[in-house]
């Protein structure tokens, strides 16, 4: 793999990771832009102690355009995209619309209650552009060009987890108009928090009570050896990474991969995991795409690495994995997240873990076995 680091016109970082080591990346951003806003701050919300991103900025962002007017394309013809090459293999640059954005500010600032903190919204976020062809999904492609965007996003958790003040970096896909996706070309982003989310601290608070219940046992191996024991939601069992429904879905049809072998996160994953994932990963992306019927329009997802914080003291116990739902519950029927969701955090599935995870089995790609790589 090449690493090729550029500036746009704007100042903004724009990152190529090629497969070739002979690529050639120098051709220079000509568009005229303004540099980006940096009015970003999160506030503290007193009652839920979670942050909010405020970023008005944002609404003047990029909504669904044609798709010869694609910004993720690469710049041909004389049309000039986000990204100045006429070809890529991945790329990624810095978000022009970016909820978090620079350095770490002054410590946050409160009113004299300390009801209402807020901070400068210190980090990074970055897009990651899967593929050049404009019509092909994460689905579509080869194994090879999986495997190189794993190494990108381990590259850039590597490099992510380095920015003074980041906390916790955030690998993720959004896939379909349905999950409020403005570009239809293939493509993931990278969040750079200046905090631990609420998720992640939640499943820390799981994971420091699991050690204490047990005499010192881990959660995530011990969910992953009662999934595999069970089997009964095991959607695909490699060598080295387990596919599996979760045991409490919160959603339709959900997915967990895990490594078999708990790593904190993407940079500690070793060489026989990193040519495992790409067959595994894409053989589940294809049965979201079946699961709904033939004719059914591609499965809308989102697809959220899990990793370990950058600085938290339990960070070595923490285990990455990646957890893959769609919000659409039957053909042409999508899950909303209604009052309990929205108003109480308590999700209402109505399809059973078990149910889902022998539809996904049921849909393999005939033939289908963990053989082409072995
Ligand atoms: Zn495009």
């Amino acid at each position: 793999m090449k690493k090729t680091t550029t500036r746009l016109a704007d100042g903004r970082e724009l990152v190529h990771y090629d497969s070739r080591d002979d690529a050639v990346r120098d051709t220079v951003d000509h568009r005229p832009l303004d540099a980006t806003s940096t009015a970003s701050e999160i506030r503290r919300d007193p009652l839920r102690g979670d942050w909010v991103a405020i970023a008005s900025h944002r609404q003047g962002r990029t909504y669904h355009p044609p798709a010869d007017e694609c910004p993720l394309c690469p710049s041909r013809d004389g049309r000039l995209s986000e990204i100045p090459s006429d070809d890529y293999d991945v790329v990624v640059f810095e978000n022009r619309f970016p909820s978090l954005i620079g350095p770490p500010g002054p410590q946050s600032a409160e009113d004299e209650r300390g009801l209402f903190a807020r901070r400068p919204a210190a980090g990074r976020c970055e897009v990651v552009c899967f593929t050049s062809d404009h019509d092909a999904s994460f689905a579509d492609l080869t194994p090879e060009q999986a495997a190189l965007v794993l190494e990108v996003w381990t590259d850039r958790t590597a490099e992510l987890s380095e920015l003074p003040g980041v906390e916790q970096v955030f690998c993720f896909e959004n896939r379909g108009r349905e999950i409020g996706v403005t570009l239809s070309h293939s493509h993931g982003q990278i969040y750079a928090y200046p905090f631990v989310t609420p998720r992640t601290e939640s499943t820390l608070r799981e994971l420091a009570a699991h050690r204490d219940r047990t005499g010192g046992r881990n959660l995530f191996d011990d969910v992953l050896a009662a999934e595999r024991a069970d089997a009964a939601r095991v959607v695909i069992d490699g060598d080295h990474w387990t596919a599996f429904v979760p045991h409490a879905a919160h959603w339709p049809y959900e997915v967990h991969l895990y490594p078999r072998r708990r790593v904190p996160d993407l940079t500690a994953l070793d060489d026989a995991a990193r040519a495992e994932f790409p067959h595994v990963y894409l053989e589940v992306l294809r049965r979201f795409d079946r699961v709904f019927g033939p004719d059914e329009p591609p499965t809308p997802y989102i697809s959220a690495w899990h990793q370990a914080p950058v600085h938290h003291p339990d960070r070595r116990d923490f285990g990455l994995h990646l957890e893959l739902f769609t919000v659409r519950r039957s053909k042409g029927k999508l899950k909303f997240l209604a009052g309990s969701e929205s108003g109480m955090n308590v999700f209402v599935n109505d399809v059973p873990p078990e149910t889902a995870a022998a539809r996904l089995r049921e849909v393999a790609t005939p033939g289908f076995r963990l053989t082409a790589h072995r």
